[in-house]
């Protein structure tokens, strides 16, 4: 996901997304009972489009904040700003317009952000469903369409900052991984409007590839690069050059696993 700032979304065409498991109807309950939801997995295998699929078929806005680690609990609830008039107003931060629009806040990545950070969450994510924002004194009681969604990649580099317990015992946990070959085939095709037959070529290889990850990289290739490789192909890219470019060089820096990685291309391209 690439927002640094947060965004609001409320789009008219409903981003596609091809369900996997039940994925779909434990969004529709945690929804309906208040149930704030976790959805932990890899990077690039598809969370986020979910979300927006979601947030679009319950017609709430959206409201996405990408963490990282010197994000405040300011960012989330809001603070004083200096106005044309030289005197300070209050501006709601994401979580708060989540809250009083009655939305879905999605903090991606939440385990970037600071610990002191998420623990404003812990009212909001329990049967209290409260906001307090001590810079005015107020507390905002959610609505029922209000709903907290945060994901995590809980690959290697999360090992150790995981999330407190006592945050992540307020969530519903979905686990999602890369979609299997079928759904992932129809997903190249959906996005980029590849032939089948090379869309089912790259996903072998994808799968090979995955097989590998867990010796030499760091994270299995995940959909979105996929994705990448077919568009460059589509694009009139060769097809060694565009894996080269999407998935080897992408996936790593250091010179050998870059070619252990084209071996592996070469024999499915
Ligand atoms: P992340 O898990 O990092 O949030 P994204 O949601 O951005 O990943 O997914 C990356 C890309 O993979 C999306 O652009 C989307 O096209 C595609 N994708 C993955 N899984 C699916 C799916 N089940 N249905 C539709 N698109 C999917």
């Amino acid at each position: 996901m690439d927002a640094s700032t947060p965004s609001t979304e409320s789009s008219t065409t409903q981003p596609l997304y091809r369900p996997v498991g039940q994925e779909i109807e434990l969004f529709e309950y945690a929804y309906k009972h208040q149930l704030p939801l976790l959805v932990k997995g890899p990077t690039g295998c598809g969370k986020t489009r979910f979300i927006r699929h979601m947030a679009h078929r319950l017609k709430r806005p959206l409201f996405t904040v990408a963490c990282h680690d010197d994000l405040t609990a300011a960012d989330l609830v809001g603070r004083h700003l200096i106005g044309p008039d030289g005197g300070a107003h209050w501006h709601d931060g994401p979580l708060t317009r989540a809250v009083r629009a009655g939305g879905i806040c999605y903090l991606d990545e939440v385990v970037e952000a600071r610990k002191d950070t998420t623990v404003i969450l812990h009212p909001l994510a329990d049967d209290r469903r409260q906001l307090p924002i001590e810079r005015t004194g107020e507390t905002l009681d959610a609505p029922p369409e209000f709903m907290l969604v945060v994901s995590y990649n809980p690959g290697y580099q999360n090992l150790m900052k995981g999330m407190k317990p006592s945050t992540r015992q307020r969530f519903v946990a979905l686990r999602f991984d890369f979609p299997p070959a079928p759904v992932e085939t129809r997903v190249l095709i959906d996005e980029t409007g590849i032939a089948p037959h090379i869309a089912q070529r790259l996903i072998t290889l994808g799968t090979a590839l995955r097989a590998l990850g867990e010796v030499d990289l760091e994270e299995g290739v995940s959909t979105r690069l996929l994705i990448y490789a077919a568009r460059l192909i589509q694009g009139g890219f060769p097809l060694l050059a565009a894996c080269r470019s999407a998935l080897a060089e992408s996936l790593s820096d250091d010179p050998e696993v870059i070619a252990a990685l084209m071996e592996v291309i070469e024999v499915h391209m």
